[in-house]
């Protein structure tokens, strides 16, 4: 098995040095295999965020390893984790934070336009083909804050699939949506993840949604509950 992440013995504490030092993550041992479709489950507070924004690369481990894509990370300076970052992942969170006055395929082209330092045809044609992809032809020049939250959600989507990553991560993307909207939502993610064989990583509360995952991993008190497949 090829993992795209694995964790040793991951830790994190806020408040490192002050009197409100805590550890919210107790060490997390964990893999996810390439093309991989898994939920993240347990109560709120029990660290699903934070250990999403850990493999996300957005913050640092207090100790432990992470690699990602057989990279160890923890050593790397801003540069190289966002290297890293570009390269293989894409990021869903439940809010989807478009950018409210560029349109959807502006949105869409943004990681590409960060990447490359300008708005390429080839970027150009990714976003409108990713955006006809999700349902949204036609809704192209539409301002991100002009289309409805499910449309922005689906945005959201086009957006984090656009730079094609190996490594989804989605932090309850389907949570502020209705059922109807979060079944869809949820499924484009799925047919993306067998199209592409991106591996994905999805916060959930939704144990319908977490069901339909191929795994699921369980966090309580910032610790894995159930022993994880390795
Ligand atoms: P979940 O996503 O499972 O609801 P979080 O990862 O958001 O849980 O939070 C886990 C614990 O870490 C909670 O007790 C939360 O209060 C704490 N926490 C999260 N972010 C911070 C932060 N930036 N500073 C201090 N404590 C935090
Ligand atoms: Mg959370």
């Amino acid at each position: 098995m090829t993992a795209i992440v694995s964790t040793r013995d991951l830790r994190k504490s806020y408040g490192v040095g002050t009197p409100v030092e805590t550890e919210v993550l107790h060490g997390i041992d964990m893999e996810l295999a390439e093309g991989e479709f898994c939920a993240l489950i347990g109560p709120s507070g029990s660290g699903k965020s934070t250990l999403l924004n850990l493999i996300g690369l957005l913050e640092r481990p207090t100790s432990g390893t992470l690699d990602i894509a057989g990279e160890p990370t923890v050593h790397l300076d801003e540069q190289g984790l966002t290297r890293l970052r570009g390269r293989h992942i894409g990021f869903v969170f439940q809010f989807h934070h478009l950018l409210p006055a560029f349109t959807a395929l502006e949105n869409v082209m943004m990681p590409s336009i960060i990447e490359q330092g300008i708005a390429s045809e080839e970027a150009e044609r990714i976003a409108r083909d990713l955006l006809g992809r999700v349902g949204l032809s036609g809704h192209e020049h539409k301002k991100a804050n002009q289309i409805s939250g499910g449309q922005q959600q689906r945005v959201a989507i086009a957006r984090a699939l656009s730079l094609s990553p190996r490594l989804i991560l989605a932090d309850e993307p389907t949570g502020n949506l209705d059922t109807h909207t979060a079944d869809d939502i949820f499924a484009l993610l799925r047919e993306f993840n067998r199209e592409r064989g991106s591996a994905c990583l999805i916060v959930t509360h939704d144990p319908r949604l977490a069901a339909r995952c191929d795994r699921q991993i369980e966090l309580i008190d910032g610790l894995i509950a159930r022993p994880d497949r390795l």
